[in-house]
């Protein structure tokens, strides 16, 4: 835990506790979660706070969870309606401040943010601002806002979210008690994911190694029907790949198009539900600031299982990888075994090395404005090539053991 002393001592009392905050659901954070339990049970909780780590460490979750223990009349139980708003960003009273610029806090929206600050909460007796994109404060929005960030109104309560400190203008980060977040490693992760999903050990590897690493995104994959699906039929179309022709490829293409829609209609039903709850109490611009982030979690869900997509690509690749290197035990999609031995022993080292870099260049590309359809036939007609014995040969130097590991 790294704690700076806050320039403010305005602290404001936290409602009385019956039930134990949910930070217990905190994966990972055991020092996160010893210190806000012990925070909400003293009934202090600071004016601001400054959550720093990386991505899929937990930082929303800690966030949404501090929320919660400050506008329940229960502490946090997490089933009252409260709670649930807060889940699903319907809270009044708990406001989630993305950036509406490309790259940056607009001025009109800190302005706003500064008012609302000023009025009473509509719900709870606590007001709560979630700021997502700490790092993108800056400029004379940033400077106008040092003033409330470092004396807020009573009962307001500023989380602040960052990937590091070093992205975090000084100004801003002396003014919030600092909370780190870290990375949670395999050996720890898996165990925590057998146990909270009641899941396999096969099963959470190949959940935390589909979501690359996060347990979170490893825990919304577990808990996501329609994402296992998406990744057996991704790697069932990779697993083809050596035998297909380019009619086929590209009807694969099509599949994995559609299968890869599936987890986006899961998000529409539950936005359907947040905008029917917001229009009982958000303002018309309240609702349209909901509507554009909806917008905005589609675009970035549909990302996200893209990279998931080449989250299972990528590790199928190392399994046949590591079957190369004669450690098959240690394989993570051990549901396509079989396989993956045939495959990895009709290609060679260098050759699934470039495969791995070609999904790395596939997912570097999602950011730029490419079409999704052109991305994945353009990565299988390579991976097809690659894994059929038919690509490039070129020297891959020192890069198997980095590709392994
Ligand atoms: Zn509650």
């Amino acid at each position: 835990m790294d704690a700076q002393p806050s320039a403010a001592a305005a602290q404001a009392k936290a409602p009385s506790l019956t039930i134990k905050p949910p930070f217990d659901t905190l994966v990972g954070q055991p020092l996160v979660a010893r210190f806000f339990t012990s925070a909400i049970e003293s009934r202090v909780i600071n004016h601001a706070y400054l959550f720093v780590g990386p991505i899929g460490s937990g930082k929303t979750d800690a966030a949404r969870a501090l929320a919660k223990a400050l506008v329940c009349k229960n502490g946090g139980c997490g089933s009252c309606d409260d709670c649930i708003r807060v889940t699903r960003a319907t809270h009044p009273d708990v406001k989630v401040i993305e950036p509406e610029g490309a790259n940056s806090y607009i001025n009109e929206q800190i302005r706003e943010l500064i008012h609302d600050t000023n009025l009473a909460p509509i719900r709870a007796r606590h007001k709560v601002y979630l700021i997502t994109r700490a790092d993108l404060l800056s400029g004379s929005g940033a400077n106008a806002f040092l003033k409330t960030l470092e004396e807020p109104p009573v009962r307001v309560t500023f989380i602040l979210l960052a990937r590091t400190r070093e992205s975090v203008l000084e100004t801003i980060l002396s003014r919030c008690q600092v909370v780190a977040f870290r990375f949670v490693p395999e050996v720890e992760a898996v165990p925590l994911l057998m146990d909270e999903s009641a899941t396999t050990l096969k099963d959470a590897r190949i959940a935390l190694a589909t979501a690359g690493g996060s347990v979170y995104r490893a825990r919304a994959f577990l808990r996501s029907p329609s994402r296992r699906d998406s990744r057996l039929k991704v790697l069932e179309a990779v697993e083809r790949l050596p035998q297909a022709d380019p009619l086929e490829l590209l009807e694969s293409a099509r599949a994995l198009l559609i299968s890869l829609k599936q987890p986006l209609d899961e998000l529409k039903l539950e936005q359907e539900r947040q905008l029917v709850e917001g229009k009982e109490y958000l303002s018309k611009g309240a609702l349209t600031a909901l509507e554009q982030r909806q917008k905005r979690a589609l675009t970035s869900r549909e990302r996200e299982t893209l990279v998931e997509a080449f989250g299972a690509i990528r590790s199928w690749l190392r399994d046949c990888l590591l079957v190369r290197i004669g450690r098959q035990d240690d394989l993570v999609n051990t549901d396509f075994h079989y396989n993956i031995l045939k495959i990895a022993l009709n290609t060679d080292e260098a050759a699934l090395v470039r495969a791995l870099r070609a999904v790395d260049e596939a997912e570097r590309r999602i950011h730029y404005n490419v079409s999704v359809q052109s991305l994945i036939e353009a990565l299988l007609f390579t991976l097809r090539d690659e894994l059929s014995g038919a690509g490039h040969k070129l020297s891959t130097g020192g890069a198997l053991g980095a590709a392994v590991h």
